[in-house]
């Protein structure tokens, strides 16, 4: 259940499905109790690598898909203020990093923000992700420590558990498990496979305790272990 009372959630992330896996329960919940979210996806995803076979999608209409299933999914979670903040698909690592701090320095500064999700820094995996959590860290470690939102991190990276430990935050999503399977169903063209494996695990009747649609587990950023001093 939520931990917290939140005025404002601003969520960064940067491609498209990349707020269903593992914050959409939790943004269902938020959303249901009223409480208003913006949605900042940087890029259109317009690099993903399943074009279908047959491919359902070229280049060219692929980033018309993916703002199709990103609005759709957004609706099921019930985000209603969705930016789509037009960077390229697998080139955020190679943005300009000021350039990038000042992104995310506008939307904290216009939405003042109770709390941020985004991905933990180093921890994230995938390059983009790193460059979106490194830039909502370093916009929000400008701001007096006073007043700083809330930052949650998720966190994937195979040393996490290790390094990190358990989450802190654990949302009990399980009263939204329908806003999470239409959010990720919505980005069929990425997420197609993981449904199948999704009802092929409950048609075994798994009843693993705790997966993707009983909780979410979120880090607190932890400014005394600051990936970077400063920047
Ligand atoms: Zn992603």
């Amino acid at each position: 259940m939520l931990q917290q009372k939140e005025s404002q959630i601003l969520v960064v992330f940067p491609h498209p499905d990349d707020e269903a896996f593992g914050t959409s329960g939790t943004l269902a919940q938020y959303a249901n109790a009223g409480v208003p979210i913006t949605y900042a996806c940087l890029t259109l995803g317009e690099m993903g690598r399943n074009l279908g076979n047959p491919p359902f999608a070229t280049r060219e209409t692929l980033p018309l898909i993916r703002k199709a299933e990103l609005e759709a999914s957004a609706k099921a979670i019930g985000i209603q203020d969705l930016r789509m903040m037009g960077l390229r698909d697998k080139t955020v690592e190679f943005e300009d990093d000021e350039k990038m701090v000042q992104m995310m320095t506008s939307l904290i500064d216009e939405l003042n923000p109770s709390l941020i999700m985004t991905f933990y820094p180093n921890y994230a995996v995938h390059p983009d992700h790193e460059a979106t959590a490194k830039a909502v860290v370093r916009a929000v470690r400008r701001m007096a420590p006073a007043d700083r939102p809330r930052l949650y991190g998720l966190a994937f990276a195979n040393n996490t558990l290790a390094e990190l430990g358990q989450p802190d935050i654990t949302n009990d999503i399980r009263d939204v498990k329908e806003h999470k399977m239409n959010s990720m169903k919505a980005h069929s063209s990425q997420t197609g496979w993981m449904m199948q494996e999704e009802s092929k695990r409950e048609e075994d009747g798994d009843t693993a305790e705790h997966n993707w649609f009983t909780d979410e587990g979120f880090y607190s950023y932890r400014w005394h272990e600051d990936f970077e001093q400063s920047f």
